[in-house]
């Protein structure tokens, strides 16, 4: 496993490249990491991500009781931790506010997996019912999601991507927002059609998935 030092080190990266890829505008959208000690690694309350430094990033625990770190953690932290509450094979969660993804997720529509890349990164990514941002109510709306899915839309707020790592994580947050705009775009041309199921189930044996 990284050590936390890399690890803080990465979550940097992640900042800078989520402000260029324009999935986080001023100071929105939060990350955060599991670290070898079993806190976890999670990005400040109100900064912008593009700017991050390695001593403003707030170690929790799995409670969400500072550990270490001068900022106060992402007002969205419960989120983080009920993931990684439920979900051992998780250790990077990222949280985005990326336009398309989050048309569809203030439309209630959920995103299917129209492109092939999609079957296997994300799959059917379901929008979680209305939650008040930063409150108890966040963790509570997504945990029927958890268990089943690697990324959620939540209803009139963001995106939530969730990987094995940070790197997985934020690639699954990308590729949600390339998703949605495809689906956006498809729909001006008329609507996009469904790979059917046989050809789901071919590609996930392909890639030697169970189904
Ligand atoms: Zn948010």
């Amino acid at each position: 496993m990284n050590s936390e030092f890399s690890l803080r080190q990465k979550m940097l990266e992640i900042g800078k490249l989520l402000e260029q890829k324009g999935l986080v505008v001023a100071t929105d959208g939060n990350f955060s990491t599991r670290l070898p000690d079993g806190n976890i690694l999670i990005t400040p309350s109100g900064l912008p991500k593009g700017r991050l430094t390695i001593d403003s990033l707030v170690k929790i625990d799995l409670e969400g009781r500072k550990v270490k770190g001068t900022y106060k953690p992402s007002s969205e932290y419960r989120m983080h931790i009920e993931v990684y509450r439920k979900r051992q094979d998780v250790n990077a969660v990222v949280h985005t506010h990326s336009p398309y993804a989050t048309a569809f997720a203030v439309s209630h529509i959920p995103l299917e997996p129209v492109v092939s890349e999609a079957v296997l990164a994300n799959g059917h990514v379901p929008v979680s019912p209305y939650a008040t941002p930063s409150t108890e109510e966040v963790p509570r709306s997504i945990s029927a999601y958890i268990e089943k899915h690697n990324a959620i839309l939540l209803a009139n707020h963001g995106c939530l991507a969730m990987g094995k790592n940070l790197d997985e994580a934020f690639y699954r947050a990308e590729r949600i927002e390339f998703l949605a705009r495809v689906m956006f775009i498809s729909r001006l041309l008329g609507g996009e059609k469904k790979i059917p199921q046989e050809e789901i189930d071919k590609l996930l044996k392909n890639w030697g998935i169970e189904v």
